[in-house]
């Protein structure tokens, strides 16, 4: 699923110089800015077409070019790059009007001196040590947001870093458009899964609305029998089928029905332009099962979700999803369910009533039909496997009143200890960093909510990168942290953040 399959994502190359050097100079600047925006492209790491744009070196030329990015439906982030001296003055206006995510790439044309033939000419025009020197001054000066890179683009190890940060910024830019139905909502009394639906719009981008749930049981109902048909022949086709639940089993018409929900859910999705979604066990109206089966596939699709009408969860879930498209790896809704606390072995298990989802299942999903103690409503189908083992990020949402906080915990998602044959739904088994008791006193100290993003795809520097994009404070829970080191830094945010905010 794309945002829009005719508006590639682009990333906007900026090259600032001046006139003073005369046109001999300004064409080199100009070829050799394209040779790095071509090695950049070429590298096919990055999730985004680089653009080269012609070179800027006057004030109104940067203004004009930044207005055209922040246009530009298509362009989710700028590059810039000072191969030679651009005084700064004359990129004011043009920062200040930035609204796309910015990346400053501190780089070179060559990577090696040429000792023995360097004269006058080459410095004069090698010279962005101190050219982008002078621009970083202008973006500390005015607290522009920004990414900074530093190294020569034939290393890997640049190209990569700039990829993960387009990732970040392809999430971002999702969130700028991202449309949301809620069906229902939130569960009664429940508080971190409330908050601020203006505050979203205005920070994230994304508008939630709730829709009647029996607006989505009308649409469920029109779902043809082939349709049906054909979903079921995809099952079977993708999943280890239950008997009872495959043609001529005793509850096939269960498997239908689940098959039902899922085209019905996607017809209204799709319609309504959303890209993201939540259901409540407590409003079903007319739904005869609590929809499993197909929150898993529609997340496997890269729709964000989340359960209890958590619109928030399912709006970092679909930024994740964003970021993650074309990386190795499955990102899901998940919760924080039960612990084996045995000390040494200390794991959590996650789950939830039914919505896993399958991009980070380690085998080929059973589809299986359980009872289901909340929803007062038929025994729903389900997808069930457990999480593959790797590395993992823990990713969750809470509003403060006054702010949105993600607190992140990086964690190992293992085998579980044993075969779970009387779990009847889907679970990932993981190791928090540094360990269960220090991961879980920093989550509780940060708020942290019991519904989360988990990403096998994703790694810390993603979600560091978005945070610095969406002007979000993130808590990182490392292999380093102390609840002593998440309190302080916790305190200092609070002021940073106060004194940071709007009056
Ligand atoms: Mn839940």
């Amino acid at each position: 699923m794309t945002t829009d399959p005719s508006a590639q994502p682009e990333l906007w190359f900026l090259t600032g110089s001046q006139h003073l050097y005369g046109e001999d100079t300004l064409r080199q600047v100009a070829e050799q800015s394209q040779v790095i925006v071509k090695e950049l492209d070429a590298s096919g790491a990055i999730p985004a077409r680089v653009v080269w744009k012609p070179i800027l070196a006057d004030s109104a030329a940067i203004h004009a070019q930044v207005l055209a990015a922040n246009a530009a439906s298509n362009c989710i982030g700028v590059i810039t790059w000072m191969h030679t001296f651009s005084p700064a003055k004359m990129w004011i206006a043009g920062m200040d009007a930035l609204r796309k995510p910015l990346l400053h790439l501190h780089t070179q044309a060559g990577a090696e001196l040429p000792w023995s033939t360097i004269d006058m000419d080459f410095m004069n025009l090698n010279q962005a040590a101190h050219g982008d020197r002078e621009f970083g001054y202008i973006g500390a000066r005015l607290g522009v947001a920004r990414k900074i890179i530093a190294g020569h683009v034939s290393n890997p190890a640049v190209v990569d870093r700039v990829a993960t940060w387009a990732r970040a910024a392809k999430g971002a830019h999702e969130l700028r458009t991202l449309r949301l139905a809620r069906f229902g909502d939130n569960m009664r009394d429940v508080a971190v899964t409330e908050g601020d639906k203006v505050e979203a719009q205005l920070r994230f981008g994304v508008s939630v609305n709730t829709y009647g749930v029996n607006e989505l049981v009308d649409v469920v109902e029109q779902v043809s029998d082939s349709a049906v048909g054909e979903l079921v022949d995809e099952y079977v086709e993708a999943y280890d089928v239950a008997p009872e639940l495959r043609p001529g089993g005793e509850r096939h018409e269960s498997l239908r029905y689940g098959a039902r929900l899922e085209a019905g859910i996607r017809t209204f999705l799709t319609e309504g332009g959303f890209r993201a979604f939540t259901t409540n066990f407590q409003d079903l109206g007319g739904l005869r099962q609590l929809p499993g089966l197909a929150v898993q596939r529609l997340m496997a699709d890269g729709y964000g979700f989340g359960g209890e009408g958590d619109w928030k969860t399912s709006v970092v879930l679909r930024a994740a999803k964003v970021m993650a498209e074309g990386v190795d790896g499955g990102t899901s809704f998940m919760e924080d369910y039960t612990y084996h606390l045995v000390p040494g072995e200390e794991k959590i298990l996650g789950a939830h009533m039914l919505e896993v989802c399958p991009s980070i299942a380690s085998a080929r999903p059973s589809l299986e039909i359980h009872p289901l103690g909340i929803g007062d409503r038929e025994d729903p189908v389900r997808l069930r496997f457990t999480g593959s083992p790797g590395p993992a990020v823990i990713v969750g949402i809470s509003d403060m009143g006054d702010r949105f906080r993600l607190t992140l915990n990086q964690v190992d998602v293992v085998e579980p200890d044993e075969a779970l044959p009387r779990l009847p739904v889907a679970c990932a088994v993981w190791k928090p960093r540094p360990s269960l008791s220090t991961a879980a006193e920093c989550w509780l100290l940060s708020g942290g909510p019991h519904h989360t993003v988990l990403s096998s795809a994703l790694t810390t520097q993603e979600f560091r990168d978005l945070a610095e994009i969406i002007g979000t404070e993130l808590v990182v829970i490392d292999a380093e942290a102390t609840p002593e080191s998440v309190r302080r830094e916790l305190r200092w945010n609070a002021a940073y953040e106060r004194l940071a905010a709007r009056l």
